[in-house]
């Protein structure tokens, strides 16, 4: 990494206000399938982006010539797209948008990601293959693991210093069983958290690779999902993408504000509904918490410098403040978070979820089926659709379950259910305890022009929803 406090010292410009973000990242992707080995590669990323405040404009621009000349150069850019786009500024910025911060984040892991070589990954997903492999019906078996670290450090005119240091650990089983004409796939979804080597346990893969390839079979027997309205009970890796899609995106201020809505990213929510919104029952409790150990998106700095706290976004059910950091909190006059987080070097920050977090109630998974006369038990997210305004969706599932009369009885197979999104959220009838709480988290939200893959977090409990339109089928 580079000494960007000595660089950032010897920059010659005229900006109001200058800031250097310099981010390194390796990670390794390995995939195994059918127990052979399948493919195997590593990325290495490394670069700088300036921003630059002249007349009341931001502007960026990134290099990855890290030499005193290239950073000069990408400087003279900065300072020249903010100045000659300032007269058609939507909003007049100013220094106090970027204050003077100091400060490090350093990794959770118990065992670096560093000396981890390829083979020893491998061997762990050659062998859940063959763990998967539990019946000739059983036609494709995939494991996957991706493994990342990164550096990020941020200097600035005003005197800040951010170091952060992360290392992330994404795994993926999938067993596809077949007979006949019907086919049926049974996932661990994509399991995300921040953390070293101690998170690829051979153990738990071999344990969840049986699971998988036992429950890819039994969909294979089981009766299609029935049609009707029902009580509906989501296990914490299909209530993680609801959260996402339904909370996270339309509460995104940059959306609300329109910077997105030529890429499908519009918003049913107005600036006026902060405060007043009755998103959810009262039951429903939103936290945006960068603090969470071991979570996917945790940090102590969002990418303006902006250090990052636990905030409420939704409490009792009232929508009360919104995903935007400092700049679009200064344009849409609302509380915001600090969300401003960009993918890599070579993009601009924009507004990202990052961890949004559904608070544990007190209801234990059993008491809540026990609660249910009829209904249906959906587990792990096999696909998803929602519209630009984030207001009407439907969500499949890979394994569902009837409920009937307080007990789980047969297994269903292709369960779906559809909505709108606040009478969905109001007809949140229990939450699920600490018992029932997990932390998932995908590295695949895909946002801005161009695109930003980047990395969420989302912990969150079982949930019982009340009379909800349930459809078997493909989706
Ligand atoms: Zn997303």
């Amino acid at each position: 990494m580079l000494n960007l406090e000595k660089l950032i010292g010897n920059l010659r410009h005229q900006a109001d206000w200058l800031g250097i973000r310099e981010v390194r990242e390796t990670s390794k992707h390995l995939i195994c399938r059918n127990g052979k080995f399948d493919h195997c590669y590593t990325l290495i990323d490394h670069g700088c982006v300036i921003e630059a405040l002249v007349d009341g404009q931001f502007a960026y621009s990134a290099t990855n010539l890290l030499s005193p000349q290239g950073l000069q150069e990408a400087c003279d850019r900065a300072v020249f797209l903010a100045k000659n786009t300032s007269a058609w500024k939507i909003f007049p910025f100013h220094t106090g948008c970027r204050l003077k911060a100091k400060g490090q984040f350093k990794p959770v892991h118990q065992l670096s990601l560093n000396p981890t070589t390829a083979g020893d990954v491998t061997t762990l997903l050659l062998d859940a293959t063959q763990k998967m492999s539990i019946s000739d019906k059983i036609v494709n078996c995939t494991a996957q693991a991706i493994l990342a670290e990164q550096e990020m450090n941020l200097v600035s005119s005003s005197g800040s210093a951010i170091h952060q240091n992360l290392s992330f650990v994404t795994t993926n089983l999938s067993a596809t069983a077949q007979e006949g004409l019907e086919t049926q796939t049974r996932s661990t979804g994509i399991p995300s958290h921040q953390g070293g080597y101690e998170l690829l346990r051979k153990e738990d893969l071999e344990r969840e690779a049986e699971r998988i390839g036992y429950q890819a079979l039994e969909l294979l027997k089981a009766e299609q999902c029935p049609t009707g309205n029902y009580d509906l009970i989501l296990a914490p890796d299909q209530v993680y993408l609801q959260v996402h899609e339904s909370i996270g995106h339309p509460l995104e201020l940059d959306r609300i504000l329109g910077d997105e809505r030529n890429y499908a990213g519009w918003s049913f929510v107005n600036l006026s509904d902060f405060g007043s919104l009755q998103y959810g029952s009262p039951l429903l409790n939103v936290t945006f918490d960068p603090t969470v150990a071991g979570e996917f998106a945790s940090y102590a700095f969002d990418d303006t410098g902006l250090e990052a706290q636990r905030q409420y976004i939704i409490k009792d059910g009232l929508l009360v403040r919104g995903l935007g950091g400092v700049d679009s909190q200064k344009r849409a006059k609302v509380p915001g978070v600090a969300c401003t987080r960009a993918s890599s070097w070579n993009r601009p920050p924009i507004d990202r979820m990052a961890n949004l977090n559904i608070e544990p109630g007190e209801t234990s998974f059993l008491e809540m089926v026990a609660s249910v006369e009829q209904g249906i038990y959906m587990t792990t997210n096999s696909c998803w659709s929602i519209d630009d305004y984030r207001r009407k969706f439907q969500f499949g599932c890979e394994y569902g379950q009837l409920i009937e009369n307080g007990k789980l009885t047969k297994v269903i197979k292709n369960p779906n259910y559809r909505g709108i999104t606040t009478p969905f959220w109001n007809n949140l009838k229990k939450v699920g305890n600490a018992s029932t709480f997990e932390i998932l988290g995908s590295p695949y939200c895909g946002k801005g022009e161009p695109n930003q893959l980047i990395r969420v977090g989302h912990a969150v409990p079982t949930c019982l929803f009340e009379n909800i339109e349930v459809f078997g089928g493909s989706a």
